[in-house]
């Protein structure tokens, strides 16, 4: 029993976008620890050395290239740069996603666009890249991080990142019937609140401008709410459920949206 956590991802090509912080960093470190190598994409070049430099120094294979998800045009590229580093892909986590408060009523189109390229567009564009490589290859797991605000609906703070979120299940659902038959599986975790960096805007304009909390203080409160343990769901949270949809021990899980959220059930 001891070994099995370090075997189960043993030689396997992981590559995580959004992947210098928060549960893509998170992911990348977990499935390094199982076995893997990791190649991490992220928009912060220096925010991508560090997260490379951390991996290293815990003793994992990594690699990485400065991508920006939302142009699609450089999916291509990005799919090349991992193959010509580690020679295949076994994994692909589609992980960098980001939101901007703006309500309801206030959302403009270019929020909508930014929102949109970002988590839904940049989302399918490599996905697709990513399964002509495992086409080829007849294997693979990809795995999109879609969110609860995409399951659950209701008063978000960013209607265009519920709704691309939401299309993200739907693109995991459609993939996973097309890519079947290829021996490829595609799933989606859904997390609830994550301790990540992520929040560090809605707090700034929620919680500390609007409501004159502390910071910090916005996710926490909502945190008290949630059933299991209240407390926010840790990036590790996210990572292991990562690394399972990874390995052969989802070896017939596939089209899944799994939800990490300690049972939370409304937004
Ligand atoms: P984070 O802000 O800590 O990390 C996101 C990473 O993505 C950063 O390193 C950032 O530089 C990178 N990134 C942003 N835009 C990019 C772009 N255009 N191209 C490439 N990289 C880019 O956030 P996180 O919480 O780790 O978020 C990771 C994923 O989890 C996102 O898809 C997010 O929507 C999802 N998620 C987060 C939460 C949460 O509560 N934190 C909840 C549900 C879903």
């Amino acid at each position: 029993m001891g070994n099995l956590m370090n075997e189960r991802l043993k030689g396997k090509i992981v590559a995580i976008t959004g992947g210098a912080r928060g549960n893509g960093l998170a992911t990348a470190i977990r499935v390094g620890k199982e076995g893997a190598s990791v190649f991490i994409g992220d928009i912060d070049e220096d925010a991508l050395s560090e997260a490379l430099k951390q991996l290293t120094g815990l003793g994992i294979t990594a690699s990485g290239r400065v991508v920006d998800v939302s142009n699609i045009s450089t999916a291509p590229q990005f799919m090349s740069a991992i193959v010509k580093e580690f020679g295949r892909l076994d994994v692909f986590v589609n992980n960098a996603g980001a939101s901007r408060p703006q309500t309801f009523p206030y959302v403009t189109e270019d929020m909508w666009d930014w929102t949109m390229d970002l988590n839904l567009k940049g989302a399918f564009f490599l996905l697709q890249e990513a399964a002509k490589i495992m086409i080829n290859q007849k294997s693979g797991s990809i795995v999109n991080i879609s969110s609860y605000a995409g399951v659950i609906g209701g008063l978000t703070s960013s209607p265009p990142y519920a709704a691309a979120k939401a299309a993200l299940v739907n693109v995991t659902v459609m993939a996973a019937a097309y890519l079947a038959e290829h021996g490829i599986r595609v799933n989606a975790v859904a997390p609830g609140i994550v301790n990540t960096g992520f929040h560090d805007v809605v707090d700034k304009v929620v919680g500390q401008d609007q409501l004159g909390l502390k910071r910090g203080e916005l996710m926490k409160n909502k945190a008290k709410s949630i059933p299991l343990f209240h407390r926010m769901t840790e990036p590790e949270d996210v990572a292991s459920t990562v690394a399972f949809l990874a390995s052969s021990d989802s070896s017939h899980i596939t089209s899944e949206t799994i939800m990490v959220t300690g049972g939370m059930k409304t937004l």
